[in-house]
């Protein structure tokens, strides 16, 4: 049986998707089993990003009742499990009420990337998952809409949530962690920097983890998800140094 977290936010184009991977990685770096799963049937991206091929065998054909859960799974050559959605017209808006019941067949940790918004394919998604984690930036429109997922999963009855904060850059426009975890009366489990590595690496199709171990971002990645696993990180010395190396 699988561990169930979504990955939602209110706002689009905050970095679910590139998030959802790259916490993948970092939880496989720590040796678990883990599968990401697009459950964003309209703009179904994790594919792409790890450019997989488009025609995958893909959830909608799992909830379909077509194909077993356990033959939709794909290998990354990083290693990476992914079960992606079909990105096929006919197949746009699957119904996703059967989602907990199928990803339970699997073992490990189980990461679903979410379309934005407060729908209906959002709230199956929150239904699906043990743990519901809120994606947002530091700015006042993507906080207030990441308080409205809050509220939404709370409603379904949801009380392992928490709030991660990406692409942060500490300058003096953008909210801190301790404000936002007092507007979304909700944890902040960590906070990703803004890294130009992330958008090299979504460029080549490759978590950022792997391309840029000593990133920023695959720092702070790792820190997260110690933090979650209940575990000490502790980063490489001489990151200065191995960032030069790391481009
Ligand atoms: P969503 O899935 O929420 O729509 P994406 O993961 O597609 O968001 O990310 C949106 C854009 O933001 C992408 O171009 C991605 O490269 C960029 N991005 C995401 N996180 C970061 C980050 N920490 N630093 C820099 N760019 C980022
Ligand atoms: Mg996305």
């Amino acid at each position: 049986m699988s561990e169930i977290i979504s990955v939602v936010s209110g706002k689009g184009g905050v970095g679910k998707t590139t998030f959802s991977i790259n916490f993948a990685a970092a939880l496989k770096e720590f040796g678990k089993e883990v599968i990401v799963v697009d459950a964003d049937t309209y703009n179904p991206n994790v594919g792409l990003r790890l450019g997989l091929p488009t025609l995958a065998v893909s959830l909608q054909d799992v909830l379909n009742g077509e194909v077993k859960v356990h033959h939709s799974v794909f290998m990354h050559p990083t290693g990476l499990k992914v079960i992606p959605a079909s990105v096929s017209f006919d197949k746009m808006g699957s119904n996703l009420s059967k989602l907990r019941d199928v990803l339970l067949e699997l073992e490990g940790t189980v990461i679903i990337d979410s379309p934005p918004g407060l729908n209906d394919d959002v709230k199956a998604i929150i239904k699906a998952s043990d743990i519901v984690f809120v994606i947002t930036n530091p700015e006042h429109a993507a906080v207030i809409d990441a308080i409205k997922t809050i509220k939404l999963a709370k409603s379904l009855g949801k009380n392992r949530i928490y709030v991660i904060v990406n692409r942060v850059t500490g300058d003096a426009y953008e909210l801190t962690t301790d404000e936002i975890e007092l507007l979304c009366e909700t944890p902040v489990l960590a906070s990703i920097s803004e890294d130009q590595n992330i958008r090299k690496a979504n460029f080549e199709n490759i978590p950022v983890i792997y391309r840029n171990p000593y990133s920023k971002a695959s720092i702070d990645l790792r820190f997260l998800t110690s933090r979650l696993l209940g575990i000490e990180y502790k980063p490489p010395p001489f990151l200065f140094l191995r960032r030069l190396f790391d481009r």
